[in-house]
């Protein structure tokens, strides 16, 4: 060191307190050159691998193996899955089904949703959430978001009701459950089913309720980024004992829950094969074990990171409605304005978190503009079932202008970022605040 003032001072704090040395190495850190312009990286390590296994996977998945029993039924996994995915939850009934578009399918099948329907959607979803709905020869109507939350507008959903609307799909975006209260006011006003999609929102929590628990009926997803998961799987939870053997049928063929091999009662109405596998099964006992864990780890995690982001201008981390006592952060969601960050594009920000060592995505672009929308309404099925005057008026009743905004405004970090430490977290915040930092020099490069 040049100067002896600067040693000693360097000295004195880092026998002070270790916490202000790491403190003063991270700010170093965010002073130093943008890793995109060729300075060091905030972060080099990778953050938590997933999906995550143990031994208790291994020894489930070779049991299935070894027995030879490896359809649904001929063991016991799915079952004693669906037990304890119904108890975890509080739910009645649990259905597991082949993934979550499926027990998305079977609901909207089960609950009679069909050809001349139309359901209430978000457009900030999946786009599993609206094939679902097309399927079925029903068509999905938009209901624009509330940026804040990220959550359809609940506010708007009354006036997309016709007298053709037979159910809302709320969608419990990134874990964080959608307005449960108004939604379930306005569905039994207007006498509405309420299919939750919580594919998302494993745990998640309205009111000390668990969602998915709420609604007509909930819809999970098992696929391989989900908080809870088996590669691909599904599962329906309901209190409807009635829907519940429907669901059951719909994905087997019409057969209800076997009392012996090929005795089975055959319930009725259009039906297919979306069964899950013993060994999907297997994992997911194992998965399920450690969900809660996982699930309080990401809580803790996203609260800390939430206090470090919300004080950077610029960023605005979604919020969640007060009826929200747990939030499954299956992604973590923040809004970036380019005005704080002098006019960096968000397409840019990206790139320069991901050279920090941050990986980030700008989420879904608008579903309610896609091309796949006017290709299906514009096929034989859509137009014998709908008349013209419906599908003419539709591209006008679809309009999302808060949605349109938020596509372009919006950064996710995904569910797996959440679970490591308290340290990795400052770390992502100390990139966010190196890039505002330099954002003149990122945006002129
Ligand atoms: C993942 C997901 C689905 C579909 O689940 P799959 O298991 O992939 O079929 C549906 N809706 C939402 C909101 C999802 O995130």
């Amino acid at each position: 060191m040049k100067n002896p003032t600067d040693r000693r001072t360097f000295l004195g704090a880092a026998a002070t307190a270790g916490a202000f040395f790491a403190g003063r190495a991270a700010r170093a850190g965010e002073a130093g050159k943008p890793a995109l312009l060729g300075g060091e990286p905030v972060r080099r390590a990778s953050f938590s691998s997933w999906p995550r296994t143990d031994a208790r996977d291994e020894n489930n998945l070779l049991e299935v193996l070894r027995s030879g029993r490896w359809f649904r039924g001929g063991g016991d996994k799915v079952n004693q899955f669906e037990t304890a995915f119904a108890e975890l939850t509080g739910a009645k009934h649990c259905v597991a089904v082949a993934n979550g578009t499926s027990a998305l399918t079977t609901t909207l099948s089960a609950i009679g949703v069909g050809p001349g329907d139309e359901v209430i959607v978000p457009p900030y979803t999946f786009i599993a959430t609206v094939n679902a709905v097309m399927l079925q020869y029903a068509l999905p109507v938009f209901v624009d978001v509330d940026p804040e939350t990220f959550q359809i507008d609940h506010a708007k959903i009354e006036a997309a009701v016709t007298d053709r609307t037979t159910a809302v799909v709320p969608v419990h975006l990134g874990g964080s459950p959608a307005n449960l209260d108004a939604i379930l006011e306005t569905a039994s006003k207007r006498k509405l089913s309420v299919v939750e999609d919580a594919c998302q929102a494993h745990l998640a929590e309205w009111r000390g309720r668990k969602v998915g628990t709420l609604g007509t009926a909930g819809c999970f997803s098992f696929q391989v980024s989900k908080n809870l998961s088996s590669g691909e799987g599904g599962a329906i939870l309901t209190n409807d004992g009635d829907l519940a053997e429907r669901c059951y049928a719909f994905q087997n063929n019409n057969r209800g829950r076997a009392v012996d091999s090929y005795n089975f009662r055959y319930v009725g109405g259009r039906a297919t094969n979306l069964r899950l596998t013993e060994f999907q099964g297997a994992l997911l006992l194992g998965q399920l074990t450690r969900l809660e864990q996982q699930s309080a780890t990401r809580e803790q995690n996203a609260a800390h990171l939430t206090s470090l982001l919300r004080e950077i201008p610029g960023i605005a981390p979604a919020k969640m409605h007060e009826g929200v006592t747990r939030n499954a952060y299956h992604l973590y969601m923040f809004r970036y304005h380019p005005d704080a960050f002098a006019s960096l594009p968000r397409a840019r920000f990206l790139e320069a978190l991901k050279a920090e060592g941050i990986p980030a995505s700008g989420g879904y672009s608008p579903l309610n503009r896609e091309s796949f929308l006017q290709a299906a309404l514009d096929s034989k099925g859509f137009r014998r079932v709908f008349s013209k005057e419906v599908l003419d008026g539709y591209r006008d009743r679809n309009q999302c202008p808060a949605n349109d905004r938020l596509c372009e405004e919006a950064v996710w970090f995904t569910q797996n970022m959440l679970l490591g430490t308290r340290g990795d977290m400052e770390q992502i915040a100390a990139a966010v605040r190196k890039i505002q930092a330099h954002g003149a020099d990122l945006a002129k490069a």
